[in-house]
């Protein structure tokens, strides 16, 4: 079996958990301004929040609510994540 085929069982594994399967994709892309609560209610209580928000992540997901954050949000955290990578970098560069 190669890599992919794994990656993609793993993926579906975990979106077949998923608190919004059944429900409209639309609320979980909002018209720009639009609220996201109702989005970010279902995800709450979503078992495999973490493996959705990563999944994101991972993939530079640019638009809609993934793991009960807005493209805002995840954007905040991939800066902070490279920002974090840098320090460790110049870190171990400087030890
Ligand atoms: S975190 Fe939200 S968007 Fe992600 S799988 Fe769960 S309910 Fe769906």
């Amino acid at each position: 079996m190669d890599d992919d085929a794994t990656d993609e069982t793993e993926e579906a594994s975990w979106q077949l958990e998923a608190n919004c399967l059944g429900v409209d994709p639309d609320l979980f892309f909002p018209e720009r301004g639009a609220s996201t609560k109702e989005a970010k209610a279902v995800c709450k209580g979503c078992v495999v929040r973490e493996d959705c928000l990563e999944f994101a992540l991972q993939n530079g997901e640019k638009f809609g609510i993934w793991g009960g954050l807005s493209e805002r949000e995840r954007r905040r955290i991939r800066r902070q994540r490279a920002l974090e990578r840098a320090a460790k970098r110049d870190d171990s560069q400087t030890a």
